[in-house]
């Protein structure tokens, strides 16, 4: 069915060759403060995964500029002067988000890369991980989820919430792997196939364990952010969060569907109830439950034709097939 059926095929054969060429892609808004942090960090995993002779000395470091309004361009442009050929910038032209972002990224890395891994900015999750990752694809693994084991440093309120939401997520039926948020490696066939993808409401988590492939999974302790503050408030996780139910799972429209159905038949109860009461001659009907059951049904309506314009609102914007990202700079210089 597929046209693509060969090519996976032909990209095995050229992994086998020779030794893959990494990619690191770290999306970054505002990053000002972590990223000359982030960049010994991330270049010390390079040095030590090429010295293992497990990658290419060719592989590199990708920062996608998402917007950023502070000085996190100019840093990253320094740096690709600074580590010729080890480090790469995207710039985009506006900020679109942390999930479009890392999609930009992964679609660029992917072009000169035979592995990506995706890592954020802020190096909360365990860098050491991603030479276990690599482990597992040179072993054959196309995607290799990076999954927290504790979430110690994480606040109460986060933890919880995110947990809340993972349990929510599997009860409504949506594919996505427990306690993973973005930190993963792909190969290069799993990324072409991640950009066959084209929803705009995009929710990679969702999305990349219906690729398939073989999988793999690597455990780590989640750190504390190195500098800065987070650029996800409760706003954008929350927003996140239904992005992530609605794109996946039309079990919220069912509900709404059985609600009326249960409504239905409570007001036929009480349409029984009025008449019995009617043909006894009690007629004196009560203005307290008039009053509630106005409220309450209509407060149910409204819930419902939220729940239903949600979707509408996600067909809306897929069906103008805006373009996702507007890459405005690419910045590699060749390698010494
Ligand atoms: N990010 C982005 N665009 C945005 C918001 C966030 O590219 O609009 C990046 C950010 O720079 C970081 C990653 O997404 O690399 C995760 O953000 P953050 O660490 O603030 O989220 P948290 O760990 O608090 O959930
Ligand atoms: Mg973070």
């Amino acid at each position: 069915m597929r046209s693509s059926k060969t090519r996976p095929l032909l990209i095995i054969m050229s992994q086998s060759d020779s030794i893959p060429v990494l990619a690191i892609v770290v999306p970054c808004y505002n990053e000002q403060e972590v990223l000359p942090l982030t960049n010994p960090e991330l270049l010390a995993t390079l040095d030590r995964l090429a010295t293992a002779g497990k990658i290419s000395p060719k592989s590199f470091i990708l920062y996608v500029n998402d917007g950023s309004r502070d000085a996190t361009w100019e840093i990253i442009e320094r740096l690709t002067e600074e580590f010729p050929g080890r480090v790469a910038g995207l710039d985009l032209a506006a900020n679109v988000g942390h999930q479009k972002a890392l999609l930009a990224g992964l679609e660029k890395g992917a072009e000169e890369a035979d592995l990506t891994v995706s890592i954020d900015a802020d190096l909360q999750d365990d860098t050491a991980a991603i030479d276990r990752m690599v482990d597992q694809a040179l072993e054959g693994a196309d995607i290799v989820y990076g999954i927290r084991q504790s979430r110690a440093t994480d606040t109460w309120f986060k933890r919880n919430t995110a947990l809340a939401f993972y349990r929510l997520m599997k009860r409504l039926g949506v594919k996505s792997e427990y306690n993973h948020a973005d930190f993963r490696l792909m190969s290069r066939r799993a990324v072409e196939e991640l950009m066959r993808y084209g929803e705009v409401n995009l929710f990679l988590r969702g999305i990349v364990p219906l690729i398939g492939y073989r999988q793999g999974r690597v455990y780590y302790d989640r750190k504390e952010r190195q500098a800065g503050e987070s650029k996800y408030p409760l706003k954008k996780m929350l927003a996140f969060a239904v992005d992530g139910i609605t794109s996946f799972s039309v079990k919220p429209v069912r509900m709404v569907f059985f609600m009326g159905i249960i409504f239905m038949l409570v007001a036929l109860g009480i349409g029984i109830y009025v008449a019995i009461r009617h043909l006894t001659g009690h007629t004196t009907v009560g203005w307290t439950s008039l009053v509630l059951s106005v409220w309450f049904c209509s407060g149910v309506i409204l819930l419902g034709l939220g729940i239903v314009g949600e979707y509408i609102g996600k067909i809306y914007t897929e069906v103008k097939h805006r373009p996702r990202y507007n890459p405005s700079r690419y910045l590699r210089r060749p390698h010494p």
